[in-house]
């Protein structure tokens, strides 16, 4: 039987990757960690989730700064946003959490970590600084990049992407935004909030084309509002290096050309999976257009090796990423056949308010020819909102025709920590009476759930018919008062 150095080996020392080292090290697998940065962490640590919820949070603030008035509060003069100032703080908050992702704690755990660029060799071999290391498993965990289309004149000129956006020497007077996914609309609110004059080109008739229209069209009414310029429905032709100034310009659906300018390009375009340099087409590994190709136990094409998180193209989200972990730690050193299963992956982009999402949406329901029925509420109904300020948004639910929730949409304040409960709901299968009987604290934002399930018994419970049984057996006696018409 050939004989290894390690039982695995992980390549990508982020989201996924550690997620295996830690649970495949405690277990007691030999375990090899190679990343090619000089830090563990990966893109949510240092240049993804992290740095922009802390930026999030700075401009949220900064926001209320500006609008105390809205609270009662004597209105104030507020200084302009040093950049630098700002961006200090996201590093402070990195370095806090790098201490839960570094080397000294891994190796503490029992995985070996190398930095260092790897390429396979062979199908259980890499080489990596001049030494080779080979493992009985491999799991390819390398992320994703900002993916850069071929648009005309990108490649001679200046932009940035999230690698850069969190480390700007000085607040952007203006800012182009191409892309409105999940990073360009929050990046969008969250530059603006600070003072930068915000255009958001988008190719799709709405931002965050996943979400139902009307949830996503609210997010954009509020970001409108707040400042950020949208072009919608547009492509980009070209863009041109213009000295201190770039120009993008874009093409709308009737054929109109527009010149826009700004003093920065944040390129949102989406992400591409990390797969060059590694070998990976030498040892048979099969690339898809969306990255390593795996199977529902996440084995890519050579059975022992398997892709986690945003390489191998799926959702995009470090929950994912670490859930994917956990699956490739349970095929890999348990050998328990296990799939992954995405039926209840919640996500949420982090605007203000946030939009939080768990199972089928109207969109995925109707293509999936799913019948549904759609139970809402909304925020302005809440007295937390309110007393905080927050009247925007709604929870919308979805059931099925056995009256089961299929999907839930959260559009309001801390929608991705309501979302939560849904979590629990769906993945519990917990009956919607149990959610609708169950005690919440009042008054709380987290109400909202009991009364979204609430609102279906009660066209059930307060309907004619039953008050009609009631007044048959009871003898109740009817409305005791009448509003005018
Ligand atoms: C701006 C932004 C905001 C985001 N916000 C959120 C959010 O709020 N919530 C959320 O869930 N997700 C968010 N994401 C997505 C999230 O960051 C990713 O889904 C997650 O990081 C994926 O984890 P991963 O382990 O697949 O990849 P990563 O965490 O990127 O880890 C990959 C690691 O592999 C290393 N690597 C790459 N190539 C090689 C190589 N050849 N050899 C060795 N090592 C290599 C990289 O250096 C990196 O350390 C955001 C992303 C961005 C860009």
């Amino acid at each position: 039987m050939a004989t290894y150095d390690y039982d695995i080996g992980i390549i990508g020392g982020g989201a996924a990757g550690l997620t295996v080292a830690s649970g495949a090290a405690q277990l007691g697998a030999k375990t090899l960690l190679v990343e090619k940065e000089a830090v563990l962490g990966g893109d949510c640590l240092h240049f993804g989730c992290v740095p922009s919820k802390t930026l999030i949070k700075t401009a949220e603030v900064y926001h209320q700064m500006k609008h105390v008035a809205r609270f009662g509060l004597p209105p104030v003069d507020v200084p302009p946003v040093d950049f630098k100032a700002v961006a200090e703080r996201i590093q402070s908050v990195i370095s806090i959490i790098q201490k839960h992702d570094s080397q000294e704690r891994f190796c503490g755990l029992g995985a070996q970590v190398e930095f260092g660029d790897p390429q396979f060799t062979d199908k259980h071999a890499v080489r990596l600084n001049g030494k080779t290391y080979s493992a009985k498993n491999w799991v390819i965990s390398t992320g994703s990049s900002p993916s850069l289309p071929p648009i005309k004149g990108l490649d001679r000129t200046p932009f940035v992407t999230n690698r850069e956006i969190f480390s700007l020497d000085q607040l952007p007077e203006s800012m182009i935004i191409l892309g409105g996914g999940p990073i360009g609309t929050e990046m969008s609110q969250a530059f603006c909030r600070l003072g930068t004059k915000v255009t958001v080109v988008n190719r799709g008739d709405q931002i965050l084309g996943k979400e139902d229209k009307d949830m996503a069209a609210a997010v954009l009414e509020v970001l409108k509002s707040e400042g950020v310029i949208f072009h919608l429905d547009s492509t980009i032709e070209e863009v041109k290096d213009l000295g201190n100034r770039k120009e993008v310009i874009i093409k709308d659906k009737t054929g109109r050309i527009s010149h826009l300018n700004a003093e920065v390009i944040l390129v949102a375009l989406g992400r591409a999976a990390n797969v060059k340099g590694l070998g990976l087409e030498s040892i048979g590994v099969e690339i898809g257009s969306r990255g390593i190709v795996v199977d529902n136990r996440l084995r890519t094409s050579q059975k022992h090796i398997f892709a986690a998180g945003d390489v191998n193209g799926g959702y995009q989200f470090t929950h994912a990423a670490g859930y994917e972990g956990g699956i490739v730690v349970s095929n890999a050193i348990f050998r328990l056949p296990r799939k992954a299963s995405y039926t209840y992956l919640p996500w949420c982009t982090y605007s203000q308010p946030e939009l939080a999402s768990i199972g089928m949406n109207e969109k995925t329901a109707t293509a999936a020819g799913i019948e549904y029925s759609v139970w809402s509420e909304a925020f302005k109904d809440n007295d937390r909102s309110l007393a905080e300020d927050e009247p925007v948004g709604k929870v919308k639910m979805l059931l099925d025709k056995k009256e089961k929730p299929i999907g839930i949409q959260i559009l309001g304040p801390h929608a991705g920590d309501l979302i939560s409960e849904w979590v629990a709901v769906l993945n519990g299968k917990v009956k919607l009476a149990t959610l609708a009987g169950a005690i919440h604290p009042y008054p709380t934002i987290a109400e909202i759930n009991k009364r979204v399930a609430g609102s279906f018994f009660a066209t059930k419970i307060f309907s004619e018919k039953v008050q009609k049984g009631l007044k048959f057996f009871f003898n109740l006696k009817g409305r005791a008062c009448t509003l005018e018409e």
